[in-house]
């Protein structure tokens, strides 16, 4: 008689570690593989995850339900018993069993340089210069030599040059009115915004669960 499930096992086996001959992804387009979208088991959104935390939780048997078709096809190892090649269909969103999330249900996200400037669309918010042709820094709307914080709200992406105009003061007191007001992301934009290549479906799940008072314009 043939034991049950050896499949999983044996994928883990040769996903686990480096990508190595065999056991890379097969099956998405030119380009890094997709990140994959984790969920907890109430469909709570946590974070994006890598192919190969995801086939992990493929191979403990910890998926608890998955959303959309398969993105990325991995293969493993032979089953000894059959013969066959070890096959694992990747979902693009996964909600893993144990997963529930006991703490704030918006976490703030971390107030890094890149993802303020994606916030703000790499854009200088007091001339609108690209950033793509300029360089960006960020600037406190509240200098912190008076007591501005280093927090989203305070924030903004600016061009060396405004940032340098604008010196020690407030927006109002130089004179240089923000183009937009600096707000602190929710989760979910968050995850929008520090992922390039997100796929329709966790596109389509993500916008779901955006914020009502503001979602993307196009
Ligand atoms: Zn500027």
């Amino acid at each position: 008689m043939e034991p049950a499930t050896p499949l999983p096992a044996l994928a883990l086996a040769r996903v686990d570690g480096a990508p190595a001959r065999g056991s890379a992804p097969s099956r998405f387009p030119a380009g890094p593989p997709p990140r994959l979208l984790a969920l907890d088991a109430h469909g709570r959104i946590l974070n994006w995850m890598s192919w190969q935390d995801a086939a992990c939780l493929y191979a403990r048997d910890a998926v608890a339900w998955t959303l959309g078709e398969p993105c990325l096809v991995l293969h493993g190892g032979v089953n000894r018993w059959t013969g066959r090649r070890s096959v694992l269909e990747i979902a693009p969103i996964i909600a893993a069993r144990g997963h529930a999330r006991s703490r704030i249900p918006d976490p703030t996200p971390p107030l890094t340089n890149a993802a303020l400037f994606a916030r703000d669309q790499w854009l200088c918010l007091y001339c609108g210069a690209d950033g793509r042709r300029t360089a960006l820094t960020r600037d406190h709307v509240v200098p912190t030599s008076k007591g501005g914080r280093d927090v989203w709200e305070n924030v903004v992406a600016a061009c060396i040059h405004c940032n340098s105009k604008k010196g020690g003061r407030t927006p109002q007191q130089a004179g240089m009115p923000l183009l937009a007001v600096p707000f602190r992301p929710s989760w979910v934009e968050h995850l929008i915004l520090s992922n390039r290549h997100i796929l329709a479906d966790q596109m389509a799940f993500l916008k779901a669960h955006l914020p009502k008072r503001q979602r993307p314009s196009g």
